[in-house]
């Protein structure tokens, strides 16, 4: 086989080595496949060409198209039945360990502090949720009583507790909304309540 010399590491190899050039002409790059790929990925990692990426990945996946495909791929993908075998195996693993639960979680609140204009909304929405589904014909006792349930909670967190006010039927349930009522309160361990989700809903 034809041999070529890199320009970079200055090595003899053959030329199955070396990537074809792009521009169509059948000749190879002048670095070896190992120098180029070293070379493209210090590229890829500067901060600017990280930025100029997710500029560009952001665009693109706002547009309808992408959207549309995106959604149609997931149709799809969700109907084929070792997908669907697979996210039952991983749903189970999830519910019945507690240490994935919390990974997950702790991914969440690292990410949640990286990027916390992405949780504006979300706080905003479930604030706005929790006005809108408490019925104005509760009395002054249980108003009282849903601040203790929280000041509990608050107090079990406290001490290192992992403990969460939950609402046994969700606020913004897909099917059925809860409302925000002492009666609709419990106190759950964190992994509990994420394992819960909104499943039963
Ligand atoms: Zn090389």
């Amino acid at each position: 086989m034809e041999t070529k010399t890199c320009t970079k590491c200055q090595e003899t190899k053959t030329v199955d080595l070396f990537y074809k050039r792009s521009d169509h002409s059948a000749k190879y790059e002048s670095q070896c496949k190992a120098c180029k790929r070293a070379h493209d990925a210090a590229r890829s990692a500067l901060p600017e060409e990280k930025l100029k990426r997710s500029a560009y990945l952001k665009k693109l996946r706002s547009s309808p198209e992408y959207k549309a495909k995106e959604a149609a791929y997931k149709y799809v993908y969700d109907r084929i039945p070792e997908n669907k075998e697979a996210k039952k195996i991983k749903q189970r693993i999830r519910r019945t360990n507690p240490q994935v639960i919390q990974q997950e979680r702790l991914r969440g609140s690292v990410y949640a502090k990286e990027n916390p204009e992405k949780f504006v909304m979300k706080t905003m929405k479930r604030k706005a949720a929790k006005l809108q589904r408490t019925p104005k014909w509760l009395n002054d006792g249980q108003l009282f009583e849903m601040e203790i349930i929280y000041k509990y909670c608050a107090a079990l967190r406290s001490v290192g507790l992992d403990y969460e006010v939950d609402h046994i039927v969700p606020m913004q349930g897909k099917t059925v909304s809860g409302l925000h009522v002492p009666w609709n309160l419990q106190i759950l361990t964190a992994s509990e309540n994420a394992a819960k989700g909104n499943r039963l809903w």
